[in-house]
């Protein structure tokens, strides 16, 4: 089969919730985006499923916080339970989303300025001035830009002969799932816990539309015979990990299959040596569930690259990626989600941990 050569100003690979965002600002700008997935539709149900402030107003910034799905009102008041009879009230700017549907209406939007593809990525060769990618089906690409947003699920494809740090002690074993029994008007609750012999660091409750959507955030490891005890009887879990849970919600039941999502701290090192190449959001870093600064991370990366950058690269011959990675904002946000993912690994030897969950949500408010 002969190789069918394309061209474009500027290809992503990945349309993901980054790849997507990326696609719609970079076409905004002018420029030709072609955007390609390996997959019409993602599969993995469990991701991001609460918009944060700080990542509602980076939403915004980018003309997109308004095509999540569903395009409901703020989630409202947000019950915080810390096992000692503390509580306070959250009234900030949160949205539950589907994280599933919002990603396919962002390549939606993506749609109207850039041409978006099924195709899986097969090799990449990094040059400073005509970066090429290769496809599976023979399709071979030469642009000015390659941003690679694929989300980290995989390994990199081959051609970025880069290194990732990997911390094995750093990591979050999630569950989600649907929960049913609450009352119309409920709107958020969360409990949280210190140390304790199962690893277990919150849950979270909210409504995502007519739903209302759990999360448990643990530090478990997918072999622990815990996770197929509470995979079996999550009902159970709920009610052994978090004590008094049906006087803060009333009799609730799990309503949904439960999903769970493991994830351990990867970093991609040295990214800049790949030049005409850039590595964005969960593929260069991944960030725990637990902290919620995944999104917070992603959106950074795609405001500095789409705005900062990029307009600069491509009005010379050169792209010089190196310099978005030693952004002083990106490597700020980076590091605060790896101080927040040892902080959840190291409270699990501590004896108190209220007080620096609230230092915490009080600095995410400010
Ligand atoms: C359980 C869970 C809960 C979370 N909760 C929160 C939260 O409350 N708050 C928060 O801020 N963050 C949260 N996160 C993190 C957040 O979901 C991620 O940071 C974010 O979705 C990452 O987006 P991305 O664009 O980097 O990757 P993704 O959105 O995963 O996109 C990657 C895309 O690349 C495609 N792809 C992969 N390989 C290839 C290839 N070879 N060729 C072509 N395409 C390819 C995939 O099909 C996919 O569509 C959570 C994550 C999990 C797992």
């Amino acid at each position: 089969m002969s190789t069918k050569r394309l061209e474009a100003d500027v290809v992503i690979l990945g349309a993901g919730f980054g790849g997507s965002l990326a696609a719609s600002a970079l076409s905004r700008q002018g420029l030709d985006v072609l955007l390609l997935d390996c997959e019409r539709s993602r599969t993995n149900p469990l991701e991001a499923e609460k918009i944060e402030p700080d990542q509602a107003a980076l939403l915004r910034d980018l003309g997109l916080l308004d095509e999540r799905v569903p395009a409901a009102p703020p989630i409202g008041m947000v019950r915080n339970y810390d096992g000692s009879g503390i509580q306070d009230f959250d009234t900030v700017e949160q949205y539950g989303i589907s994280w599933h549907e919002t990603v396919l209406r962002l390549r939606d939007v993506a749609a109207r300025g850039s041409r978006v593809e099924t195709a899986s990525v097969r090799w990449i060769r990094p040059d400073p001035v005509r970066p090429r990618v290769g496809l599976d089906d023979d399709r071979e690409i030469s642009a000015r830009l390659v941003v690679v947003a694929t989300g980290g699920h995989g390994g990199l494809p081959d051609g970025l002969s880069l290194s990732r740090v990997v911390d094995n002690s750093l990591r979050s074993l999630t569950y989600g799932f649907d929960i049913g029994g609450l009352s119309s008007d409920f709107t958020g609750f969360n409990y949280f816990l210190g140390k304790n012999p199962d690893g277990v660091d919150f849950l979270t409750t909210f409504r995502v539309g007519d739903r209302v959507r759990a999360h448990v955030f643990t530090q478990q490891r997918p072999g622990d015979r815990v996770v197929s005890e509470a995979t079996n009887s999550m009902d159970g879990a709920l009610t052994s990990w978090f004590p008094g849970l049906d006087a803060h919600l009333g009799p609730v039941s799990v309503s949904s299959p439960i999903t769970v999502v493991n994830s351990t701290y990867r970093r991609t090192r040295d990214a800049g040596a790949a030049d005409g190449v850039v590595i964005i959001g969960e593929e260069f870093q991944t960030v725990s569930p637990t902290t919620g600064d995944g999104l917070t991370h992603l959106l950074t990366d795609v405001k500095l690259l789409c705005e900062r950058y990029v307009p600069g690269w491509l009005a010379g011959p050169h792209s010089k990626v190196r310099a978005f990675y030693g952004d002083p904002e990106k490597l700020a946000v980076g590091r605060t989600a790896l101080d927040h993912w040892c902080y959840y690994r190291d409270r699990q030897t501590w004896d108190r941990v209220p007080l620096y969950i609230r230092a915490m949500r009080k600095a995410r408010r400010a």
